[in-house]
């Protein structure tokens, strides 16, 4: 059968993690989480304490070298060969990440990167611009949308589980901030593709929005090459 491209956008928490993942693993694709990259520069910038220059960070001596594996359900993120899986997830890291990520020159970087990961073999990529600018020609693109505070509320208990205190109204807020600063940004924001299909996950269960996709995935694998 042919291998694909599957580009997956939406705003923050409304599920394209969770539905991306299961349906790579369905269709034995590789599944890959743009987001995670655009946090793993964004941990360089503080680290290096280069918030108020971020342009420097595509300096060729700070280019940031990001790997990112699937490990045990989880994207395993490795910045210059430091894990910092855990360390991208942090409050910190929300509050700064949709300002690099509007920085033109990072997302040339990024997106080249990703486009280089998504050429070798079928692939679920997730994020904001993947069915815009990354893969225009991806063969099939889904945004997901979902109400605020169905989103607020799945990340609170996300963040939960995994043993982070955080309040549902400061979740909420980030939540809100971010999807304003992605949608209204000059460089390649928040948008739905012209030929994307829209699924509202709010009322919605994750295994008919997998079932959904892994269908019309599969017809569009039937199709011969053009
Ligand atoms: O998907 P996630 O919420 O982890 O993404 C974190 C941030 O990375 C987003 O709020 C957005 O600013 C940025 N991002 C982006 N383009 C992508 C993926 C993520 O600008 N393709």
């Amino acid at each position: 059968m042919k291998k694909i491209i599957i580009a997956i956008d939406g705003p923050a928490g409304s599920g394209k993690s969770t539905t991306a993942k299961l349906v790579a693993q369905q269709l034995g694709f590789l599944y890959i989480d743009t987001g995670a990259m655009y946090r793993a520069v964004t941990y360089m910038a503080i680290q290096n304490n280069l918030l108020d220059d971020t342009y420097s960070l595509t300096d060729d001596d700070k280019k940031a070298k990001i790997t990112l594996s699937y490990e045990n359900d989880c994207t395993k993120v490795s910045l210059n060969n430091e894990d910092v899986t855990e360390a991208i997830r942090n409050p910190e890291i929300n509050a700064n990440v949709s300002f690099v990520s509007a920085i033109g020159p990072i997302r040339e970087e990024m997106i080249r990167q990703q486009r280089e990961m998504g050429s070798r073999n079928g692939v679920v990529m997730e994020g904001r611009d993947i069915g815009t600018v990354v893969f225009p020609d991806a063969d099939l693109k889904v945004f997901m949308v979902a109400a605020l505070q169905t989103r607020a509320q799945r990340r609170f208990e996300e963040l939960t589980l995994h043993g982070k205190k955080a309040a549902l109204l400061d979740v909420m807020e980030n939540l809100e901030t971010r999807d304003s600063i992605d949608s209204s940004r000059e460089v390649n924001p928040l948008m739905k593709a012209a030929d994307a299909i829209e699924i509202d996950t709010t009322h919605v269960t994750i295994d008919n929005q997998v079932s959904l996709i892994v269908n019309l995935a599969k017809k569009k694998m039937e199709l011969p090459d053009a």
